[in-house]
């Protein structure tokens, strides 16, 4: 009899039957509040009636406009819908289907356009499952394990997770842009340095916000170097962080920017935006895909567009996000045993650790099953699985903020009895 492979490992036994707004409902009709949203996708909430008619049209009309064979209307208006979101001057569009698939279409672009070969990746950064995604990933060893030989050309620097090195941020930031520097002078020579990629808050990696004194170190650098800036903004972007995208909280403009998750309410799309002049510097037709930019998926995201803009959901997950967080501090407030809670927008984590100050995996796991059985579902994140994260959907409103954390804590106080 044919299974689900055990390969896939799911973060709870819920059978989902049926979603709606901030809620999922299980066969039995029990309703969770969802903390998960698709793991940061469905932004406008399950079901999000103009993405249901939307997408209902569309299907009707045409369902795959291969984007390599024919150009069609949902794509061209979403390139031009974009241009309206996207940074000044990063106005030509590449799409795929995966974030994985955007990351690496960065790594061709910038490998193309540059003709230089290595990537500067940062520690505990996740980029994607394809073999060189996954090369660039540092969040976890069970996204590379196993896995060898995997892409050459890639090199780790520090990122300033000031709590786990148990320094202040601006000692975080000194000391990863020092090992940078050193990194540039010894492994990886700027001249062979093709891009640094970085996220703007660590996601599978602990919801770790970059501070805006290392976005910018980065930026000189690339600046002095000639070296790409790419940002992955598969989960920042969108208004996840409480900006249109995450690396708006630092001043700094990207070179590249890739994009997925939040872009099209949970159908499979991805996007990587960069000036037309540095895609003018690859090789047309180096890229494409059989599914890129499918049809649906297109009008998935324009309707996605339209709902952030006019439920002003950008300005919500700030708000939500600000009330999230100082919820979760109020909470860990209470417990030795959550050393730190941090994140930007609606990416909240809450970090366990032993009394040692190690990491505490097993308090973090407890406390989101025992979040589970109340109906609030979480996921966790961080190396060790130690972070528990809220990342819920940006239509959710105060009192739906509120039960979250009125589970949370009573989930919590369990957890660490
Ligand atoms: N980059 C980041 C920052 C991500 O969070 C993820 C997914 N969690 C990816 C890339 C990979 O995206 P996908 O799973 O769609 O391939």
């Amino acid at each position: 009899m044919a299974h689900l492979s055990p390969l896939i490992r799911q973060a709870t036994p819920v059978l989902a039957a049926r979603g709606e707004g901030v809620y999922l409902y299980d066969e039995g009709g029990r309703a969770y509040l969802d903390f998960t949203a698709g793991i940061g996708v469905t932004s406008t909430g399950h079901c999000h009636p103009r993405v249901v008619e939307a997408t209902r049209r569309q299907v009707a009309t045409l369902i795959h406009g291969q984007f390599t064979t024919v150009k069609h209307k949902p794509l061209l208006t979403l390139v031009e819908r974009l241009g309206e979101v996207l940074p000044p001057g990063l106005d030509s569009v590449f799409f795929a289907n995966s974030g994985s698939e955007a990351v690496e279409a960065a790594l061709r672009l910038a490998r193309q356009a540059t003709g230089r070969t290595n990537v500067v990746v940062f520690h505990g950064s996740f980029h994607g499952r394809t073999i060189g995604a996954a090369s660039m990933t540092t969040s976890g060893t069970k996204f590379r394990a196993g896995f060898a030989p995997i892409m050459g050309g890639v090199t780790v620097a520090p990122f300033p997770y000031a709590y786990r090195y148990g320094w202040d941020e601006a000692t975080a930031v000194r000391f990863a842009l020092r090992e940078l520097d050193y990194i540039l002078a010894t492994i990886s020579a700027p001249r062979e340095t093709a891009a640094f990629v970085i996220e703007p808050v660590l996601g599978e990696g602990g919801y770790v916000p970059a501070p805006k004194a290392f976005l910018e170190g980065l930026r000189e650098r690339a600046d002095a170097h000639g070296i790409l800036l790419v940002v992955d903004e598969v989960q920042t972007g969108f208004g996840r962080t409480g900006k249109y995208w995450g690396h708006q909280h630092a001043a700094i403009r990207p070179d590249v920017i890739v994009t997925a998750k939040g872009i099209a309410s949970g159908f499979p799309l991805s996007a990587m935006a960069a000036s037309a002049e540095l895609m003018s510097k690859a090789w047309p037709g180096s890229q494409g895909g059989t599914y890129g930019a499918n049809a649906v998926a297109c009008a998935a995201a324009i309707a996605t567009l339209d709902v952030i803009r006019d439920e002003n959901l950008v300005e919500n997950s700030a708000v939500m996000g600000a009330r999230l967080l100082e919820g979760a501090r109020r909470i860990a407030a209470k417990h030795a045993r959550i050393g730190d809670v941090r994140g930007l927008g609606l990416m909240v984590g809450s970090e366990f650790v032993l009394p040692d100050g190690n990491p505490d995996p097993a308090a973090a796991q407890r406390a989101q099953s025992f979040a589970t059985e109340r109906g609030l579902l979480l996921l966790l994140c961080g190396a060790w699985g130690q972070v528990v994260r809220m990342i819920p959907a940006l239509v959710v409103d105060a009192k739906q903020v509120d039960e979250a954390l009125a589970i949370w804590a009573e989930s919590v106080r369990d957890a660490l009895a």
